[in-house]
């Protein structure tokens, strides 16, 4: 027999589920260190280190319509990747599932973003949680490398997006996000403003009910997630990205965690993304109870 990991307590077959998952293990622009391809099944691992019950939000998983449908089969150019997921994922969004991917490297939530996007129409908001502008117009070449997916998302999908967590970039960028009056809060601005003003602020901005959230993990400070890509120090704290997820969820159609790099830790960056993205599920199903 062989041993394939699945997310714990990912029961449901397709046709019933809420929730889809799946992996994307795929990390070929990643500029500094790659390695989040192995990302999707660290994760599906961690995933048996918890409880299936979320006290706080009193949901068990268990209990819910969660499919795991695997990783996408991966290409070694990024562009036939992205082709890749867009034609997977549409039939998801538009099966009015959640949409729920494991980088992965950041440039892969371009299209689906824009699959939740469509099916979104107007009211449509995009809400990216990182340590990095990532509005670079190509990065050694490449327009969908990771270093550009919220300039590829602005100018693509829409500039109804708000950034929490920037604390990196070339001077260029932070020129750009100032010209192009982009919506961000640096990590500073969490720390002296808190994390529920900054998202409260950042919600009064989107003004729409249906948004697309993003977590590169490197948004998170390197003591909480040190296997990353990027990792980028003071950063948000693991409770403040718990926050933004437990308040963001119920409006969420597409979710993802991103460039887990799992060979540069000891675990517990997959562990910590793993639990976020499982504290996405539980605030969403409470929404619906
Ligand atoms: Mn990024
Ligand atoms: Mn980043």
């Amino acid at each position: 027999m062989f041993y394939k990991p699945e997310m714990m307590d990912a029961l449901s077959d397709y046709e019933s589920a809420r929730y889809a998952i799946f992996g994307v293990p795929f990390d070929g622009t990643s500029s500094y260190r790659s390695g989040s391809r192995w990302a999707p099944d660290a994760m599906r691992k961690a995933s048996e280190n918890f409880e299936t019950y979320n006290s706080y939000f009193d949901v068990d998983l268990q209990d819910l319509q969660i499919h795991d449908a695997g990783n996408i089969e991966h290409y070694s150019s990024v562009d036939l990747m992205l082709e890749e997921i867009t034609f997977d994922v549409q039939p998801i969004v538009n099966d009015g599932k959640v949409l729920i991917m494991m980088g992965g490297e950041h440039s892969l939530t371009l299209p689906c973003v824009k699959a939740c996007a469509e099916k979104a129409g107007d009211d449509f908001g995009v809400l990216v949680l990182d340590a990095h502008f990532d509005l670079r117009e190509d990065y050694g070449g490449i327009k969908n490398n990771h270093a550009c997916v919220s300039r590829n998302i602005i100018e693509e999908v829409t500039d109804n997006y708000v950034s929490i967590g920037v604390r990196s970039g070339p001077k260029e960028e932070w020129v750009f996000a100032k010209d192009n009056d982009i919506k961000y809060f640096t990590s500073d601005d969490v720390r002296e403003m808190g994390i529920k003003p900054v998202i409260a602020e950042a919600l009064e901005y989107l003004d729409c009910k249906q948004i697309y959230l993003s977590l590169d993990m490197d948004a998170l400070d390197p003591s909480f997630a040190p296997g990353l890509g990027t990792p980028e120090p003071f950063g948000l704290t693991d409770l403040d990205v718990r926050e933004v997820i437990r308040i963001l969820a119920p409006m969420t159609i597409g979710f993802d965690v991103m460039e887990i790099a799992p060979e540069y830790d000891n675990g517990q960056s997959a562990l910590l993304g793993t639990k976020l993205l499982r504290e996405f599920i539980a605030a969403h199903a409470a929404s619906e109870k």
